[in-house]
Order: structure tokens, then C-alpha cells, then sequence
């Protein structure tokens, strides 16, 4: 028969410790039980005596231990450094994530077994122990996650969005750069190049997979919100999302709305580009801005429905930025370009649409330019290039920039000497 472990607590004299022993002789016999001395040990506070202990231990006939060690799993010493005391629990919940297989675990999986295994593993000291803070923040630390810093309004946004869960995760994620880029797998070792699978050209990041890679500046600027994604000015996903709020002259209700286009645009384009990766088929804008405007539609339908919603059905940002349709037989051709200074390249893109607003083709790409009017010009160079290319030929050019427009329909000898070649050809 075994009874628990038991732990008694003596003041350091030799007459306690033979009241003790007295008190144990006669319980044993009447119990039946023994004390297995063979496996009971001694510990002395460090200001006792050397000839008491070893007293003590003679009337017990058992021997002194310098440290305790644990009980249950607990250290039995608790001095003054809780933190070195708890070493032992940070070091058993990262023996048990690095044990994991983890990149051969999803996302949910690894949360579940973050939160089933490892903050399991602190729960028993816990309920015993008050946990100095820093400790509690370093075991939850542990959690994956990365140090960026994002602006709270962001977050505010991203968890009032008009989505689906789904999206707003991936909206989270793609800010905390927890996705599956090529760079993040690269890095953890997953993958043998950081480089984007699909232009081959560029370091696959967060930012260059949902904005910058070649295929996507066509869906940004084809789509609802007819964004032009300036290559130049984007530091990171985080600050795109910032400075399009801040650009709107509008209400929170239209911030919340364009986000929520923004996460459903981001949402569709690594949907297609996994399918690309894994297919290894050509990249279609037209699919994603179809298939991201349907899914915004059908949510925002579903939402008035359940009475969520209350409010007219989207419009674009600003009436100055609203895409008109051009007449019958008709398509029109929107030209963009971005220019950096002093490194003299540009980025040209261009969008063909029918009537109804349809995707008809688009591309973009790089180009050298010595001015910003320069590669504007050259975009509406290329966008007619690109409409004769599919076999059009009743195009309307729409472009932003006034002074490319006037330097194209101005008279010949007040245009720059510059664009002079440029102008020859459009004509
Ligand atoms: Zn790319």
C-alpha cells in the first residue's frame, strides 16, 4: 500500500526530530504503513550547524541532500529569482515546439498545438505559483508571430472588416508577414529560392506577391477602386493600406468598405497565384478581378440580407476616380505610369475594358523614363501599341495625366524636345 509523498517541516533540533520519530514509530505499527527511509531525504536551511545536521540525520538514519530538486514536477526551493526558477518551464515548452515537425504542419495545426501542448505545459505551476509578468509574456511570446509593429488603426480596420473570417485572417497574416511567400520559406529553409515563381525576376515578399509582381498592377488598376500602385513609394503592405485611408476624402463606413475590397483583391490574387504555382499555368488578371468583385458582391448581398449591413450599394471611391464606360463599339484603354527620380525607370500599366466594364487584356511592365510627363506619355504610347497588339482598333485612351494628354493634343512646337520622337509615334 502506498501513501502519497509527504513533506514535514521541523525546526533544526535534535529533540524535535526524536519527538518525531516517536510519533512515527507507534503510527506505523497501528497503520501498518512504513517509511520507506531508504528513499526520504534531509534538507537543512543553510545557516544550520554542520554537527545538528548530521546529528539529525543519525536519528532518522537518513542522508542529507543539498538540493531538493522537485516535487511533482515543481521546484521545491522557491527563493528570491522566480525567473531562474522557472528556467525549466521555458526550456520544456521550446523542447516541445522545436520537436514539432513544423514545417510540415498548417497554420490551424500549429495553433492548436500551441495552445493544446504547449501553454499546457505551465498550467499546474501556475495555479501554484504567482508568475512574475515577464515571464508570463515570454511563454506566450512563444506563440508564432513577428515583432512588426502595425499601426492600431489598422488592426481596427482589418477586425472591422466586411469579410468573410477566412479573409480577415489572411488580411492579418499577410500584415504580420506570416505568410507562405517564397522569401518566408526561403528563410525557414522550406524553399530553395526567395525568388517570385511567377515574373522570376523579383525577391517574392509579402509586398511583391499582392502589389508589385508584374501580374497583379493590372487587377489593382482594373478593379473597383481602380488603385495605381505606385512601385516606388510602397515600403510595405501595412503602409499601402495607411496611406489609402488617409488619401480618402470620405467617412470610416468608406475606409472600412475599401479595405474590405483591398482584402478580397489580396484574398483572389494568392488564391491564383498558388493555383499558377501549382499548375504552373499563366497568370490571368481578368480571373481574379472577376472572381474577387463576385465574392465582394455576393458577401455584402449576403450581409444586407441578414439586415448587418444598412447602407446603398458600393460605389467607387470618388466620383473624380469613378470609371465611365465608353460608347457603343467602343473599348476604352486606362494608361498609368509610376517614375522614379533620379534612377530614371518607370513602370508602365495598362487596362483594356468593354462597355460593361469587362476586363478585356492588360499588362505592365518596366521602362526607362527621364521624367514623370515622359513615361506618362510613354504609357498612352503603349496602350495604344498594346490595343492595336489585341486588334483593336476603335479605342479611347483615358489617362491621369493632364500635361500627357495636352503635350499629345497640343500644337507640335510647344512640345518638349524630349518627347518630340515619343509624340511622332503616338501620332
Ligand atoms: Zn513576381
Amino acid at each position: 500500500m502506498f501513501a502519497d509523498d509527504t513533506l514535514i517541516f521541523l525546526k533544526a533540533l535534535v529533540q524535535n526530530s526524536r519527538n518525531l520519530v516517536h510519533l512515527l514509530n507507534p503510527y506505523c505499527n497501528a497503520s501498518g504503513q512504513q517509511v520507506n527511509f531508504s528513499k526520504s531525504t534531509l534538507y537543512f536551511s543553510s545557516n544550520t550547524p554542520g554537527n545538528i545536521c548530521e546529528e539529525i540525520c543519525g536519528v532518522f538514519s537518513m542522508s542529507e541532500v543539498d538540493d531538493p530538486r522537485k516535487y511533482l514536477g515543481l521546484p521545491t526551493i522557491w527563493g528570491r529569482a522566480k525567473c531562474e526558477s522557472l528556467l525549466y518551464i521555458k526550456e520544456r515548452i521550446l523542447l516541445k515546439i522545436q520537436g514539432w515537425k513544423q514545417q510540415l504542419l498548417s497554420q490551424a495545426s500549429h495553433e492548436v498545438l500551441i495552445k493544446a501542448v504547449a501553454q499546457a505545459v505551465p498550467q499546474y505551476p501556475m495555479n501554484i505559483f504567482l508568475f512574475p509578468k515577464s515571464e508570463y509574456d515570454h511563454i506566450h511570446g512563444r506563440a508564432p508571430s513577428s515583432s512588426l509593429v502595425i499601426d492600431p488603426k489598422i488592426w481596427k480596420l482589418v477586425w472591422s472588416l466586411e469579410a468573410p473570417p477566412k479573409i480577415c485572417n489572411f488580411l492579418w497574416k499577410a500584415l504580420r508577414n506570416c505568410l507562405a511567400t517564397k522569401e518566408n520559406m526561403f528563410r525557414r529553409k522550406i524553399s530553395s529560392s526567395p525568388i517570385c515563381p511567377i515574373c522570376c525576376n523579383e525577391i517574392e515578399t509579402v509586398e511583391h506577391m499582392l502589389l508589385l509582381c508584374t501580374w497583379v498592377a493590372p487587377i489593382w488598376f482594373g478593379g473597383q477602386l481602380n488603385m495605381r500602385i505606385d512601385k516606388f513609394s510602397i515600403s510595405t503592405f501595412a503602409n499601402l493600406l495607411l496611406t489609402t485611408i488617409g488619401n480618402l476624402p470620405c467617412s470610416p463606413i468608406d475606409s472600412c468598405r475599401t479595405i474590405s475590397i483591398i482584402a478580397f483583391t489580396c484574398w483572389h490574387i494568392w488564391k491564383l497565384r498558388c493555383k499558377i504555382s501549382f499548375e504552373q499555368s499563366r497568370p490571368s488578371p481578368d480571373i481574379a478581378i472577376r472572381e474577387s468583385q463576385i465574392a465582394y458582391a455576393e458577401f455584402t448581398n449576403a450581409q444586407i440580407h441578414k439586415n448587418v449591413i444598412h447602407r446603398p450599394p458600393p460605389q467607387n471611391i470618388s466620383p473624380t476616380q469613378r470609371w465611365m464606360p465608353p460608347c457603343n463599339d467602343f473599348v476604352k484603354v486606362n494608361v498609368d505610369a509610376s517614375w522614379k527620380q533620379g534612377m530614371d525607370v518607370a513602370s508602365v500599366g495598362v487596362i483594356i475594358r468593354g462597355v460593361d466594364g469587362s476586363f478585356r487584356a492588360g499588362f505592365s511592365g518596366p521602362t526607362n523614363a527621364s521624367s514623370l510627363i515622359e513615361a506618362e506619355t510613354l504609357a498612352i504610347l503603349e496602350g495604344y501599341k498594346f490595343a492595336l497588339h489585341e486588334g483593336l482598333n476603335n479605342v479611347i485612351i483615358e489617362s491621369d495625366s493632364r500635361k500627357a494628354i495636352s503635350s499629345v493634343h497640343g500644337s507640335i512646337a510647344r512640345r518638349s524636345w524630349q518627347l518630340y520622337p515619343l509624340l511622332k509615334t503616338i501620332q
